[in-house]
């Protein structure tokens, strides 16, 4: 029983010290992972951190200064020209405005302007400035009200012009369906001219 019992705790003992090396061993090789990794994906995440952080629109989106238009698209067209909407940043055109949307906000085009998806933190003074602008501006309301009026104004007269177009582009149809029906008209009479009046007169 004794000599069993020596023969475990000598084992045991064994046991233990390679168990111990074999950790250590693993622990090493483990860090030894992990640096490599970490000097890998420094290089690899270099740019990233060099990328400015995010920052709002300084321009108002137009999605709709196309609408309604209408245009030939041929394949060999410059994507510019194609159906949609084209991005100049990333040369790439977004079949809808929704997808446009989702594009300019995207990571892929953020990151070709030099932008991380990353917020900056906002500071305190920040913050007051914001406040101090937006105040400005309510008090400023009677200079906004003209800027109203002026933006009705503005598009009462774009809806004027959009109306006088169309008047335009209905007196023009007219036009070429006068042409025509008077080049119909030219056809039968010298087709009654020359004795076969049958072509046209015959349905009526
Ligand atoms: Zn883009």
């Amino acid at each position: 029983m004794a000599q069993s019992g020596d023969n475990a705790a000598g084992v045991d003992n064994t046991f233990r010290k390679k168990w111990n090396r074999e950790e250590y061993l693993e622990r090493a090789r483990e860090r030894e992972k992990q640096e490599e990794e970490s000097r890998f994906s420094s290089k690899a995440k270099a740019p990233p951190i060099q990328r400015k952080p995010l920052k709002h629109r300084d321009y108002e989106v137009d999605l709709s200064s196309r609408l309604g238009k209408t245009q030939v698209v041929t394949p060999i067209a410059p994507l510019s020209q194609q159906a949609g909407y084209y991005c100049p940043v990333c040369e790439c055109v977004v079949k809808d405005s929704a997808n446009y949307l989702d594009h300019i906000n995207g990571k892929k085009h953020q990151r070709a302007l030099g932008m991380s998806m990353r917020v900056e933190r906002a500071s305190l003074q920040q913050v007051q400035e914001r406040f101090e602008v937006l105040k400005k501006r309510k008090v400023t309301s009677s200079f906004s009200e003209q800027d109203l009026d002026e933006r009705i104004l503005k598009q009462q007269n774009e809806e004027e012009e959009r109306r006088r177009q169309r008047r335009e582009r209905k007196k023009e149809k007219k036009k070429e369906k006068a042409v025509e029906d008077d080049a119909e008209d030219a056809d039968a009479d010298i087709a009654a001219m020359m004795g076969f009046g049958g072509f046209r007169s015959s349905k009526k």
